[in-house]
């Protein structure tokens, strides 16, 4: 009853829209998800009660948020990055401390995991390198909450134009293949990588081998499998 009622609103919500434009949190993700993401391949579904778990992740940025806003630090908040051709994304917060910007990335993460972090993830930073970039900020603040024990632990990133860059040129270089149309190549360590255990796009990738590949005929082989069941 409500149940079914409720996993099928958060099916629902979880639909992904047109994309026209690479997301921050594309950042260091694996190419060929992110281009069957742009093609809307066909995806498996995300448990509802997955999607109720990250759900919790959107409070729990609402509370760290409310507390930054009562320290009277926030110069801005959920801010858009400036218009660009291929890009988008919004940042948490900008603050300012001792007289100096800082922009703020809040996590939510499994206790467990956070409880043993020395540093950042590697996606996390690649995201607020991206946000520094665009926002012309020198320094972030990644800060972790533990979903379970509400441990707070933060990291400093300092602005690296380098390596901004570099993840820039890679959304370029998806930006090719999705316009001509060529499946990009599977990570070099399918099926190891941590990416690989959450795609949603595993059963697909797995079909069309480790190359480059074309979507159009990749897409006639989906639907030849899929009248074979
Ligand atoms: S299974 Fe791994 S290599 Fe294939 S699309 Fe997903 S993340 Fe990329």
């Amino acid at each position: 009853m409500l149940k079914e009622l409720i996993d099928k609103y958060y099916q629902e919500k979880a639909k992904d829209y047109d994309r026209v434009k690479f997301y921050i949190s594309d950042a260091a993700k694996c190419p060929r998800q992110i281009f069957f993401k742009f093609k809307k391949a066909p995806a498996k579904k995300i448990d509802a009660r997955l999607l109720r778990i990250f759900d919790q992740g959107n409070y729990v940025h609402l509370r760290l948020m409310r507390d930054l806003f009562a320290l009277n630090i926030v110069v801005a908040s959920e801010i858009d990055i400036p218009p660009n051709e291929d890009i988008v994304g919004r940042a948490d917060a900008i603050i300012r401390l001792n007289n100096q910007l800082y922009v703020v990335d809040f996590k939510s993460i499994n206790s467990s995991i956070l409880s043993k972090m020395t540093e950042p993830k590697k996606d996390h930073i690649a995201q607020i390198q991206l946000y520094l970039h665009f926002f012309n900020i020198k320094n972030g603040i990644l800060l972790y909450e533990g979903k379970d024990n509400s441990l707070l632990k933060e990291f400093l990133v300092k602005y690296d134009r380098a390596f901004a860059k570099k993840l820039i040129g890679t959304f370029s270089e998806i930006k090719k293949y999705i316009n001509q149309d060529i499946i990009c190549p599977r990570l070099p360590d399918w099926p190891h990588n941590w990416q690989c255990q959450y795609c949603p796009f595993r059963k697909i990738c797995k079909m069309a081998g480790p190359g480059p590949c074309s979507w159009a005929e990749f897409k006639e082989k989906i639907k030849s499998e899929e009248q074979k069941k």
